[in-house]
């Protein structure tokens, strides 16, 4: 570690007499590939990349070195930006304004199963959560479709996915406790529950970095993996709202229209050139909903029993058809996130907003939510296209900006105290300000 500056040279000693040697490094590699995350799924911020460059990565493996870390770094003056697996597709992991970038992946384990419960430590893969649930008789309410990203990132970057159609957003009652991490100079663990867990959900770490999360469990279900095919996206989607309405509750119902599903790995279930509507369904929902797709025209290919089968199906959901297109023909789509009746009802105006227009749906339980993909021009256009949607009835949510943009003011008004000196995160909360070396 030569040739540092100050302040990052201080706190690279320090931090090494924390976590070890080999819990930090000013590597450029490491530096490069701490700051990038999933926003390359948006040309817009692809286009003002690179963003921020870590000056320093910090690799925690336990709760109480996270907070040691933090701690350190803002004893330094040095800005934080928390970091899981780094697949948040708004740019919000990337150390805008450089610092320490404290790297979760390997603060792993779960802690503790209980009856309607789970602890685990924030850099668990949701995966493993899943598996450790499954293994005690229960399920976890909702996971995203990057299954492999951490709980920690889920609670502070996403916001839904498998289970949201019955358990809607992260926020809504998913998280029982988080013990988190505030930026003060003598930071130590601190446990909220309940209420008090729900601001730190999803404002991408600038209120507190989450070292341990409680989150809620449900009973198993014998889940099934429903594959089906139309002639016509038209007819895919004229059912995707009554089968999100079965009892039991789907988990998951995703539909495609042919450009999309071609592009999505090659699966006997998902024919070539058609509409493919796939879905994790109860057992006991099963008939209902072959019934509901051969009335509407179309065939259920496959029904497929087992874990893994639910897994794959939450894995090409959500944003997973647009990341293919775009591996399919690098460079030519955006997408924005969509919400409304409309997605169904005035299908051919929404395709129509932008050039190459394509929707993936999914359906959730008061309305269906989706991805509108179209052929990239330039941010204008994109955004030309917003009020074209809200007037016909759709709801777009902006995926191009890294901002937090859930429950600004309480985010504010809780980091006045949590984050004093604006180091968490620095950049992501509008209106707050950024580090101030003091060092
Ligand atoms: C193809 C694709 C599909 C996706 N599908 C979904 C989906 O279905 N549903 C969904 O909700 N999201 C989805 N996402 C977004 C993202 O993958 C998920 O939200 C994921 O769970 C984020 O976890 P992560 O570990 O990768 O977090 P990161 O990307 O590392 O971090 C996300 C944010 O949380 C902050 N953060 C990370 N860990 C902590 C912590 N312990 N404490 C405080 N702050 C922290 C980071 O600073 C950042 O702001 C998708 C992204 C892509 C690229």
């Amino acid at each position: 570690m030569t040739d540092l500056t100050e302040p990052i040279a201080s706190l690279a000693t320090e931090l090494s007499a924390i976590l070890g040697e080999r819990g930090v490094t000013t590597e450029l590699r490491a530096r490069e590939k701490a700051s990038a995350d999933g926003s390359y799924l948006s040309p817009i911020i692809t286009e003002q990349l690179p963003l921020g460059l870590a000056d320093i990565v910090a690799f925690p493996t336990t709760a109480e070195q996270v907070a040691q870390a933090v701690a350190a770094a803002v004893r330094h003056g040095v800005g934080i930006t928390p970091r899981g697996k780094g697949t948040g597709n708004y740019g919000q992991a990337i150390p805008i304004e450089n610092g320490l970038v404290l790297d979760l992946s390997k603060l792993r384990g779960v802690i503790e199963v209980g009856n309607g419960f789970l602890t685990a430590l924030a850099g668990t893969p949701i995966v493993t959560i899943e598996q450790a649930a499954r293994e005690s008789g229960q399920q976890i309410l909702m996971y995203p479709s990057t299954a492999q990203s951490s709980i920690g990132g889920f609670l502070s970057g996403g916001s839904g996915g498998t289970g949201s159609i019955a358990h809607g957003s992260n926020h809504e009652g998913f998280v029982l406790a988080l013990d988190v991490v505030h930026a003060t100079p003598d930071a130590q663990l601190v446990h909220v529950d309940g209420d008090d867990a729900q601001p730190y959900v999803h404002t991408y770490g600038t209120a507190g970095i989450i070292a341990q999360a409680t989150i809620a469990l449900e009973p198993l279900q014998d889940w099934r993996g429903l594959f089906a095919s139309f002639d016509t996206f038209s007819e895919a989607i004229s059912v995707i709202r009554e089968i999100g309405q079965l009892e039991p509750t789907p988990r998951l119902v995703s539909a495609d229209l042919p450009v999309l599903a071609n592009a999505l790995p090659a699966d006997p279930g998902i024919p070539k050139d058609r509409a493919s509507l796939r879905a994790i369904i109860d057992i006991a929902a099963v008939p209902a909903a072959t019934a509901l797709i051969e009335a509407a025209g179309g065939r259920v290919e496959e029904v497929r029993e087992g874990p893994q089968t639910a897994m794959k199906l939450s894995m090409i959901s959500y944003n997973h058809p647009i990341e293919w297109l775009q591996k399919s023909d690098p460079g030519k789509y955006f997408h924005i996130e969509v919400a409304g009746d409309a997605l169904v009802d005035r299908i051919d105006e929404v395709h129509a907003v932008y050039p190459g227009g394509m929707l993936h749906i999914e359906a959730q339980k008061n309305r269906p939510i989706g991805m509108l993909a179209g052929i990239y021009e330039s941010a204008e256009k994109v955004y030309e296209g917003f009020d074209k949607l809200a007037a016909i009835g759709v709801g777009v949510h902006n995926p191009h900006v890294w901002f937090v943009d859930h429950e600004v003011e309480r985010t504010l008004a809780l980091a006045e105290s949590t984050d004093p000196r604006g180091l968490l995160n620095p950049g992501k909360l509008q209106g707050k300000n950024v580090v101030e070396a003091t060092s």
